[in-house]
């Protein structure tokens, strides 16, 4: 694998090392040389195969990547232009016999049956390519864990025809796991910019930065990946930079949609490109997998424009008041609203929370954000303004414990101290299962006298996720002969095939999948044809994967029923007790109260012992056996199943 990669990588290598010297250095641009090479090869392998596609697509990329929208339009113009070439190749040309060829294999290593973790992985003749690697958050079971991870035996396993990681977007069930991943295996990372950006960023934290290939994509140029074409389409999401993948091999054109919405009014002022999903639809479309977070929901999800008008009102009804608000830092263009308004009221803008800071920092570098001259203050400026002047942006939408606006409701925030004069504005929903912990934030910050405005008082969030009517004109569009529903739990899963039943893709070509579900696709079937390896890998500390269901379940026993040690040194050779037995509790009840109980665990204890023969006993079966005496003991006296540690010692 190396060997071809540094092969198909040269140009790019040298390009690397001229580039400039700071973090950015590795977000490779996909220059022209660098695609003129892989085209001469991989042309010849493409006409060998009979390979249906656009020429070029790869090769006419601008030199020079910018931020500039004007640039991505030219090169979303140029792909549309050829697609309409193509479209009149194929009507008026030639009927080409149809060619029979391999299924495209396509498994799921997370994000089926579960909101989080999402992680593809696309097989085709000797290639392969991941799309996304992400994370999902604990479960409350999942005790100690900070976040799971999917398991990656079945990529490492299939290092060597790995060609690429794609990622949809930099939101962390996409992106999450990306860096325990390239520990594993190094192969070149696929993004738009910000995308990129973010990516950069978490590799300098975990000192990747140096070895991993970070290449730049605008959305609607193609890139050839081995056996692949993967083209990238703008669509609109709760992030910039999101794309769609048009992932093109002999078996035919999959598209995977990321999470997306359709907002006509996106603050970006860039529309997901229905046009090219409809060319594409035109020029058949094998399979679709498409967002399913919100298929239950009817009609269409509101624009993010909207929020900002709710802002606004928000802030004159505010008057004097301070304003703080609380959204998801990868809501950039949230946060650009925000900056805007208070711009235009005269109010400074300070943000508090270490991961705000950072995301809107490489925002603004890259240009996702512009922030007026003078409106942003640091955290510790704020004591110099009037409440009427301040804006303060914060995380913790979701009442995350550690996050600021948990500080500050629970008063240990250093810098911002909640008073009546504070009008706080949640702009999230909470995430299924956060319910709880997002009301005690705004309950403790009621109490401190603040208002609080939160979802079901006003549009102050919007979903970044298509509803149904979005769902069923993604999939008019594409008409994919078959269908596999992603990202979500299995109700939203069902929601979604339904959908598309309705708009007319037969019950037959849609699959339900769940993770570990190995999908072969081909012109005449799809058909699930294996399981691959998949799995939760919890991620504790510095610890990745050594906390495995067994220590899980020790943690969920000692979290409920805490636990008793009886220590005691042993004669080694008589095998007569010499110290002890010493019973300590941690959990299970406080000694001093149970001193009767715990007398009687020491009169237990003492019988075991004595009841092995002097000279020939066995330490393991003594264990053993105080385990189980102990055990009934406490559970007869108090129906409760404390874990027992008998530590024996020899002397
Ligand atoms: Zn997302
Ligand atoms: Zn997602």
């Amino acid at each position: 694998m190396e060997n071809e990669k540094n092969k198909d990588f040269t140009t790019n290598e040298k390009h690397s090392k001229k580039s400039g010297k700071q973090s950015k250095k590795n977000i490779k641009h996909n220059n022209k040389t660098e695609n003129k090479n892989q085209n001469k090869t991989q042309k010849k392998q493409r006409k060998q195969k009979g390979f249906k596609s656009k020429k070029q697509g790869g090769g006419k990329m601008p030199k020079e990547q910018t931020v500039d929208m004007k640039n991505n339009q030219t090169a979303k113009n140029k792909t549309s232009g050829k697609a309409e070439q193509n479209k009149k190749t194929n009507r008026y040309g030639k009927i080409k016999p149809p060619v029979k060829t391999n299924p495209v294999k396509i498994s799921f290593l997370g994000g089926l049956n579960e909101v989080g973790k999402n992680m593809t992985v696309y097989e085709y003749e000797k290639s392969m390519l991941i799309v996304d690697c992400g994370l999902a958050f604990p479960e409350s079971d999942q005790l100690g864990v900070d976040f799971v991870i999917p398991d990656f035996s079945y990529v490492e396993r299939n290092a060597d025809k790995i060609k690429g990681i794609l990622i949809t977007h930099g939101h962390e069930d996409h992106i999450g796991a990306l860096c325990y991943l390239l520990k594993k295996i190094n192969v070149p990372v696929y993004a738009t910019l910000l995308t990129a950006g973010l990516i950069m960023g978490k590799l300098s934290e975990h000192k990747l930065e140096k070895t991993v290939d970070v290449k730049v994509i605008n959305p609607g140029e193609e890139i050839y990946l081995g056996d692949f074409n993967v083209e990238f389409i703008h669509v609109n999401h709760s992030i910039p930079g999101a794309v769609a993948l048009a992932i093109k091999c002999g078996a035919g054109t999959i598209i995977q949609t990321g999470d997306f919405k359709i907002d006509t009014t996106p603050i970006d002022g860039e529309i997901i490109n229905l046009s090219r999903f409809a060319e594409l639809g035109n020029e058949g479309v094998l399979c679709l997998l498409s967002d399913s977070t919100n298929a239950e929901q009817p009609g269409y999800t509101q624009s993010e424009s909207k929020v900002g008008e709710t802002f606004q009102s928000l802030f004159s009804k505010a008057g004097n008041r301070r304003i703080i608000i609380a959204t998801f830092a990868s809501n950039i263009h949230r946060v650009q609203q925000i900056i805007d308004i208070a711009s235009k009221t005269g109010r400074k803008v300070a943000l508090s929370g270490r991961s705000l800071e950072n995301v809107t920092a490489i925002a603004s570098e890259l240009g996702y954000v512009h922030i007026p001259e003078g409106t942003l203050i640091g955290i510790d400026e704020i004591k110099r303004y009037n409440d009427e002047q301040l804006v303060i942006i914060t995380t913790g939408s979701q009442g995350e414990a550690m996050s600021a606006l948990s500080r500050m409701a629970s008063k240990n925030h250093r810098k911002v101290e909640i008073g009546y004069n504070d009008c706080v504005i949640i702009s999230a929903r909470p995430i299924p299962g956060n319910e709880k912990t997002v009301y005690k934030v705004i309950n403790d910050l009621l109490c401190l006298g603040a208002q609080v405005v939160y979802e079901k008082m006003y549009d102050v969030h919007v979903s970044g996720h298509a509803c149904q009517e979005e769902l069923k004109i993604m999939l008019s569009l594409v008409k994919p002969k078959y269908f596999i529903p992603v990202h979500g739990e299995q109700k939203h899963l069902r929601y979604h095939a339904k959908l598309a039943e309705s708009i007319g893709i037969p019950h037959n070509n849609i699959i339900i999948g769940d993770n570990g579900y190995e999908i072969s696709v081909s012109e005449n079937n799809i058909a699930v044809s294996g399981t691959v390896t998949h799995g939760k890998v919890y991620v504790d500390g510095y610890g990745v994967g050594d906390v495995g269901t067994r220590v899980m379940r020790e943690r969920q026993h000692l979290g409920t029923d805490g636990i008793i040690i009886i220590a005691a040194t042993i004669d080694a050779a008589s095998g007569e007790l010499v110290t002890g037995p010493d019973i300590v509790s941690k959990g299970f009840v406080y000694v001093k109260e149970a001193e009767l109980l715990m007398n009687e665990a020491v009169k237990v204890s003492m019988r075991v012992i004595d009841s092995f023969p002097p000279y020939s006993f066995d330490l393991n079966a003594m264990n053993t056996k105080l385990r189980d005496e102990i055990s009934r003991l406490m559970y007869e006296r108090t129906k409760r199943n404390p874990m027992i540690l008998p530590i024996l010692l020899e002397v």
